[in-house]
């Protein structure tokens, strides 16, 4: 990772690549040398027929810890939402890849204490329907537009959190919903997408009146980004294939839209294509910052979905 750049380079999207290291299994299997090689700070090489060389903003490798990986990509997104401006990371790419491991690590990894009002509400989105994963039983949520709130889910439950400890509880419990819920459904957690969202309010006196700010934090854990094969699927399943494939189109075209839009092409951004995008219309674009993390696995086995990952995260600069 360059320690030397600052995150928010020309625009408002970041693409960060993720190579997680080699399972036992993978290394065991392989030998030496994967479908990657880091050449430099900025250039990875897809070892494959034919080889590419690719460049990004910020390559985090697989020795790269949770910790600098939060201090290089995390921190200036809180920050960016502390001074009222909404944000969303997005880790994504195939099953295995890395993306939940980069969202919530193996523990606690944040200790700074906060010092604003924060709420918390952490939904999942399977098939193109909204569930609370604090709530469980509340699903099918709806999604309103309203001119004060702007886009938001109907009867989502927010909780206040006091401090970090308030939010890894929360953040536990969503995600063992989520297991629960795709054990339910006969489905996996990885052809759902989850969204934890911090609700920062800051709070200031001036001219003996109190002033309000909110910004939303948007922390998205995404679907796996192999292709759903619809061949031989029929009723729930083609659905459900169909939905993903269709919400993860649609991500792309929203933000290749708006990294258009900032290098000043007149574009319409697709946002009510898909839930997800949708949902995430007020943090996305404007004064919004938006991180992909694009995670891959530097396995040979890999070669072919980390190759479609490095080209989506191409197109998303
Ligand atoms: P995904 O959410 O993309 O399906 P996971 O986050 O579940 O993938 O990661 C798959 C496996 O790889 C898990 O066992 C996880 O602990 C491990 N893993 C992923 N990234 C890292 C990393 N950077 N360092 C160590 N282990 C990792
Ligand atoms: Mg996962």
């Amino acid at each position: 990772l360059a320690e030397d750049s600052s995150f928010w380079t020309d625009h408002n999207v970041q693409v960060l690549i993720r190579i997680r290291p080699l399972s036992n299994i993978e290394r065991a299997s392989q030998g030496h040398g994967g479908c990657l090689k880091q050449e430099s700070a900025k250039t990875l090489v897809w070892h494959g027929h034919p080889e590419t060389r690719f460049t990004f903003d910020h390559i985090a490798c697989e020795t790269i810890s949770q910790e600098k990986l939060f201090e290089v990509a995390g921190l200036p997104m809180v920050e960016n939402c502390l001074s009222g401006y909404n944000s969303c990371m997005f880790a994504y790419g195939q099953t295995g890849s890395g993306k939940t491991y980069t969202m919530m690590g193996r523990g606690e990894q944040v200790e700074e204490q906060l010092k604003y009002s924060c709420k918390c509400s952490f939904l999942e989105i399977y098939n193109e329907q909204i569930t609370d994963l604090l709530e469980p039983s509340s699903t099918n949520l709806q999604l309103r537009e309203d001119l004060k709130k702007g886009v938001y889910v109907e009867n989502l439950t927010e909780y206040n959190v006091r401090d970090v400890n308030d939010v890894v509880k929360l953040l536990l419990q969503g995600a063992s919903n989520r297991k629960m819920a795709a054990t339910h459904m006969n489905s996996e957690s990885s052809r759902s997408h989850s969204v934890f969202t911090c609700i920062i309010e800051s709070r200031w006196e001036k001219d003996s009146m109190t002033h309000f700010r909110f910004a939303r934090l948007n922390l998205v854990d995404l679907a796996g980004s192999e292709r759903q094969k619809s061949s031989g699927a029929e009723g729930d399943r083609l659905k459900e294939a169909a939905n993903i494939n269709k919400s993860l189109s649609t991500l792309g075209l929203v933000i290749m839209s708006l990294v258009d839009l900032a290098h000043g092409k007149h574009r319409h951004v697709p946002y009510r294509d898909s839930r997800l995008t949708f949902l995430l219309q007020d943090s996305l674009g404007g004064n919004s910052k938006t991180t992909i993390i694009a995670n891959v696995s530097p396995s040979i086995c890999s070669a072919n979905e980390t190759l479609s990952t490095l080209k989506f995260a191409q197109r998303a600069k």
